[in-house]
């Protein structure tokens, strides 16, 4: 039997609950003993799997579950310089439905099919409510989706395009998040939650393992634009586990973008806190992706970052358009809250001590802001 443990308290739940947090209110992720039998070896990679489910001997699903799969993951890296800055970047913006977030949704879906879910929901108005509204459409499951009222734009139209429900939720972003939440506790539907749901980040850990394959050395700096923190937190498990399979030596430092607008994790590492205390308020942004409060697992991320040797930064809205326009002219396009990290990066360049080579995802594409 798989089975979550909690993130606060360590109390243990099935794989097969339908509760999405702990009664403490704490995130779950995958238990240690779980991660113990799953580890990551060189030799459990299976080549000729040309996407993230080469790596499918370390996901926590039960050995008779068939993947649903668009096609998700092992994402091209390419080298890239952008006026006189260095870096790789992973197309995470070539992902089935144009972001990172399959990964995590991919294996998400294959479990629900497994369970027999008829109907799953989620709140976001992004990449996340994009993603899962294509998976269950492949795997047959109905989706819906809370989303603010005021949400608009190319992504709204894609997450339509799959066919899924919208509920619009009057009020801030918060609002369509706790309508979501209700919903799980009436039982309605599966809460197929992209911040809160282990399988996310147990997707999402497959970055690692790539840049392992594909990079010539193991990667010194990895920049993520950082809201929820899924990516960043999911990759670096996957890192761990590398280092833990003696394929890598040292942890990459991690660093953590954020738009200035909202910028909770950043003060927090500034002022030395352990998590994200409530009364942050979310001022604008650009950088839609990234535009989250209070992320669920900000104590977890604020420990990995720190023991990574990484750090975060705040980037402004004109800084962010700045590098979208740069990373195009090199024939890059992404959207803004992609483009976040590549502002950040080079905002760190001039005063902080980078390990060699940096890597940057660039984790969504440009047609879905255009
Ligand atoms: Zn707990």
């Amino acid at each position: 039997m798989i089975e979550w443990t909690c993130s606060r308290c360590g109390r243990i739940y099935p794989m097969q609950t339908r509760a999405w947090r702990c009664r403490c209110g704490g995130p779950f992720h995958l238990a240690d003993r779980e991660r113990e039998r799953l580890r990551f070896s060189p030799e459990c990679v299976d080549p000729s799997q040309n996407t993230l489910w080469r790596y499918r001997a370390t996901l926590p699903l039960l050995s008779d579950v068939e993947p649903v799969s668009l096609g998700e993951g092992f994402t091209p890296l390419i080298p890239v310089e952008v006026e006189g800055a260095s870096f790789w970047a992973k197309l995470e913006c070539l992902a089935p439905t144009g972001s990172f977030k399959d990964r995590g949704t991919a294996v998400l879906a294959s479990f629900l099919r497994s369970l027999g879910v008829e109907e799953a929901h989620d709140d976001s108005s992004g990449n996340a409510a994009a993603s899962l509204a294509a998976y269950c459409a492949y795997a047959g499951i109905r989706c819906t989706l809370y989303v603010p009222a005021y949400a608009s734009g190319a992504k709204l139209r894609q997450i339509e395009a799959y066919g899924a429900r919208l509920i619009r939720v009057e009020g801030p972003r918060e609002a369509a998040a706790r309508a979501a939440q209700e919903a799980a506790e009436r039982g309605e539907s599966y809460y197929a939650s992209h911040a809160y749901h282990p399988l996310i980040l147990e997707g999402l850990k497959t970055l690692a393992y790539e840049l392992w394959e594909q990079l010539p050395s193991p990667p010194g700096t990895v920049v993520f634009p950082t809201g929820h923190g899924t990516f960043l937190l999911g990759a670096y498990r996957g890192f761990r586990d590398l280092k833990q399979a003696g394929a890598i030596e040292t942890l990459p430092q991690l660093i953590a973008v954020q738009a200035e607008g909202c910028a909770p994790l950043y003060e927090a590492l500034r002022r030395g806190w352990e998590d994200v205390p409530g009364e942050f308020s979310a001022g604008e942004t650009i950088a839609e992706g990234i535009r989250i409060v209070r992320p669920p697992r900000a104590p977890e991320l604020l420990r990995a970052i720190r023991e990574t040797g990484g750090t975060a930064v705040a980037v402004t809205d004109d800084e962010i358009r700045e590098a979208r326009q740069a990373l195009a002219r090199k024939g890059l396009f992404v959207e803004p809250t992609s483009a976040a990290a590549f502002a950040g990066y080079r905002k760190l360049l001039n005063n902080t001590e980078l390990r060699e080579p940096v890597m940057i995802p660039l984790t969504g594409h440009g047609l879905k802001a255009p």
